[in-house]
This record gives structure tokens, C-alpha cells and sequence, in this order.
């Protein structure tokens, strides 16, 4: 019998019907390789398995809004049937006055204007998996073929803007688009018409098992400069030009911290556990990224959903990303925003030796150091009432002023930028 202190209010379950089956073979995809845990599975959510999870799901939220959160693999494959099925239950199931949300991950290619519709008389927020300009998406974005599939994608993009569904931009960071920042992200302002982005850097372990083991990565791997630099190099158009247009969701979680709040993405959150991840047999695991036996909770269908969120593997998952904080983080200025990262990407160690720090700490470092002052110009807007977006206009007016005062410097005079130099060895430099 589970204590109800134990079990949590809220928790998000990734559902995957389909389990790892996808159209495509993207170079850098981590879940692909999980179709070795089931030999022999027809991979497809069975009646029994959507209707139990969906009144288990519904019963454990003490909360009045539910998110269902569809993935794969690629959860379309499934067909509209199978959606249709899931809202019916959810109607079924649905406490009075419950609000339900569903979100789904789509590569976007087997988008028509079925689903357009279905998407759209649903309310589905709809994640588009697209990597940037056609080059830098199909550099790995590649079907079973090996053919590219942003045609294919920019035609879903169409659909979405047709039907007027809800979608965010899911973009990887990697080794094809990593040094352009500037073009990825006004590629999707400009010619997507995106108003939500994310972006996700590829770090993934290079092994024949496919789980979080051993530290060599493969070759598609970000460098943690490389995410770093990106992250600066979009923030710094945005913070210019996009504020309150344009939302992408790190600055939005980076925010929140700055204001004291919580960052509400379970990266940057002090402890994990409460983002699970459910294969198509019931099958329950502790995060969508460890997918493996050693991770494996239970069964849905043997053991009730609450009991196995709330059990104590489950919470010494979810307590070992702050318990196993290297000093280095526990030290670290950005701590509050940072926490050290997401536990699968802490494969590095720290300056004192330390294991445990995270491989892309010096990325995160450089970035949150950066959007430190025009974060607290943002944070001073919103106390005093006004709109955050003001920072754009505030950084204009220091920029012009600057500008007015590198003009009338001397040779010799001390830099306007106040780097303590001489401006000839400065702004002042032929
Ligand atoms: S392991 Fe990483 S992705 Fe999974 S819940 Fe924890 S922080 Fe989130
Ligand atoms: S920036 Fe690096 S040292 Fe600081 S909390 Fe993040 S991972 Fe740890």
C-alpha cells in the first residue's frame, strides 16, 4: 500500500505505442536501438495496455490538468484509429473539471491532412522534429533509404499552418548544425514562421548497447563548447530582436530561475524522477533516456502505475542526480539555474578529479555567465509590472550610447567598454 506522502501530485509519463519503430534511421537517434529489449514484439499498444494506462494515469494526477505525452519512435505509425481510441478513453476516464492536454513528437513525415484535422479538432501540441536548413536537417535525418526527409518535413510544417494546429520546433544541436546558429534560428523564425523552439544538444554514448554506458561518444556529438557558443549566438539575436515574439524554451526555463522559480524542465531541475517513460507492452522505466533493464520499474499491468512512480527505486533515481553532485557543481555560481544537468550527459570529471560532472558543463557555464546582466534586466521589468520584452529596448539604448562614446574617444583614453585597456589596444584598435 503506497504512503500518499510518497506519491507525487504530478508526474509525466512518455508513452510510446509504437515503441521504438520509425520510417526513419536518423544518424544520432538513441531509442532506435531499444527494439533488442522486446525480440519477437509486434511493437503496437495493445486496447488492454492504452485503456489501463489511461484510467491509471488519470486517477494518479492530483492535479486538475493531465498531459499525455505521445513518442516513439514514431507514435503516427500507430494510425488515427489508435489516437481516436486514447481521446475516447481520456473523455471516459476524466474527473469533472479536469482539463487534458496531449502533446506529440512527429519526425513529420507521414503528416497529411488527416491529421492535420485530427490534430487540430484535438487541440494536440504537436513537437516537429526539424534540425535547420535542408542541408543541416538531412545531413542525419534520413529515412530507412537513406533518402532526406526535410521536403517531407517542411510539407507537415504546411499542413500544421493550414489547419491551425499548435507546434513547437524540436531541433537537435550537433555536429551539422552546431556552428550556425544564426542560420538555424532565423531559418526557423523567418522562413518556418516558428513561435516555440527547442533545442536539444546530441550527446549519445558510442557502444553496442545502446544504454548509458561508457564515456566515448559518437562522432555526431555536440561539443560542449560547440552548444555553448550556439546557445550565445541565438540568445544574443534574440534577446535584440524577438523578445516576447519568439519563445525558446531554455531562455523561458533560464528565466524562471532567475526569478527564483523553479526551472520546470526536469534538466535543469535539482532532482529527477517524476518524467517517466512507458514502452508499448506496460512495460514502465525510470526516464525516457534510460530505457534499460537495469531501469525497468515494473509492468502497468501487474503492478499499479502510482506504486511504481512512488517506488523507492523511482525516488533513489530521481534523489541520485542532487546526492551525486560533484563540489565542483555544488560551488558553482550558476548552480541555481544549472544543477548540474541532466544525469545521462554526466560522464566528465571535474577540475579536482571529481566523476560526475557534466560533459557539457563548460557550454552551460559560458551560456548562463552570458544572459546573466540582460536576465536581470528582464527580472527587473517584470517585479516592476512591465513587459520583459522592454530588455530589448534597454540594450538598444546602451549599445547607441556605447557607440556615441567609442566616437569620441582618444587614443589613449581608457576603453568606453571598460575592459581597463587603452582604446588604441581595444574598441579603438585599427
Ligand atoms: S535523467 Fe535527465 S532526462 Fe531523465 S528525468 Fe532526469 S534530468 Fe530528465
Ligand atoms: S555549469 Fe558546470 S559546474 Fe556549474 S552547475 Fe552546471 S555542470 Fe555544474
Amino acid at each position: 500500500m503506497i504512503q500518499s506522502s510518497v506519491a507525487p501530485r504530478a508526474f509525466h509519463v512518455m508513452v510510446k505505442p509504437r515503441g521504438p519503430i520509425c520510417n526513419l534511421n536518423c544518424g544520432y537517434c538513441y531509442y532506435l536501438a531499444k527494439e533488442k529489449l522486446y525480440p519477437g514484439s509486434d511493437f503496437r499498444m495493445s486496447d488492454a495496455v492504452l485503456d489501463s494506462f489511461t484510467r491509471q494515469y488519470i486517477e494518479a494526477q492530483q492535479v486538475p490538468e493531465v498531459t499525455f505525452g505521445w513518442q516513439g519512435g514514431e507514435p503516427l505509425l500507430m494510425g488515427i484509429a489508435f489516437f481516436e481510441r486514447a481521446i475516447a478513453l481520456q473523455e471516459h476516464y476524466k474527473r469533472p473539471g479536469m482539463r487534458i492536454i496531449n502533446t506529440l513528437q512527429t519526425n513529420g513525415t507521414l503528416v497529411d491532412e488527416a491529421w492535420g484535422a485530427f490534430f487540430k479538432a484535438h487541440n494536440f501540441l504537436i513537437g516537429l522534429s526539424l534540425d535547420g536548413p535542408q542541408a543541416m536537417h538531412d545531413a542525419y535525418r534520413r529515412d530507412k533509404g537513406g533518402a532526406p526527409t526535410w521536403e517531407r518535413v517542411m510539407r507537415a510544417r504546411d499542413i500544421f499552418q493550414k489547419y491551425g494546429v499548435e507546434y513547437n520546433i524540436l531541433c537537435t544541436v550537433h555536429q551539422a548544425n552546431a556552428d550556425h546558429p544564426l542560420e538555424v534560428y532565423r531559418f526557423f523564425r523567418d522562413e518556418v514562421g516558428a513561435q516555440f523552439i527547442q533545442f536539444i544538444p546530441i550527446v549519445r554514448r558510442d557502444n553496442d548497447t545502446g544504454y548509458q554506458e561508457g564515456t566515448a561518444l559518437t562522432a555526431h556529438s555536440v561539443t560542449a563548447q560547440q552548444y555553448g557558443d550556439f546557445l550565445i549566438g541565438v540568445f544574443d539575436e534574440w534577446v535584440r530582436h524577438d523578445v516576447g515574439q519568439v519563445y525558446v524554451q531554455i531562455f523561458d526555463v533560464a528565466l524562471a530561475a532567475w526569478m527564483g522559480q523553479r526551472p520546470g524542465l526536469c534538466i535543469f531541475e535539482p532532482t529527477c524522477g517524476l518524467a517517466l517513460a512507458m514502452e508499448h507492452n506496460g512495460d514502465l522505466y525510470a526516464c525516457d533516456h534510460f530505457v534499460e533493464p537495469r531501469y525497468r520499474l515494473g509492468n502497468i499491468m501487474e503492478t499499479p502505475l502510482v506504486e511504481l512512480v512512488a517506488s523507492e527505486a523511482q525516488q533513489a533515481f530521481g534523489q541520485a542526480k542532487r546526492d551525486t553532485l560533484p563540489q565542483q557543481c555544488r560551488d558553482c555560481e550558476v548552480r541555481f539555474v544549472c544543477n548540474g544537468g541532466c544525469p545521462k550527459n554526466r560522464i566528465a570529471v571535474t577540475a579536482d578529479g571529481e566523476p560526475g560532472l557534466n560533459y557539457l558543463c563548460a557550454g552551460y557555464k559560458a551560456f548562463f555567465t552570458h544572459i546573466d546582466r540582460p536576465m536581470r534586466m528582464m527580472v527587473e521589468e517584470l517585479r516592476q509590472r512591465r513587459a520583459p520584452a522592454n530588455v530589448m529596448y534597454r540594450l538598444a539604448q546602451e549599445e547607441a550610447d556605447l557607440a556615441a562614446r567609442f566616437a569620441q574617444a582618444r587614443r589613449n583614453d581608457l576603453c568606453p567598454c571598460g575592459s581597463g585597456k587603452k582604446f588604441k589596444y581595444c574598441h579603438g584598435r585599427a
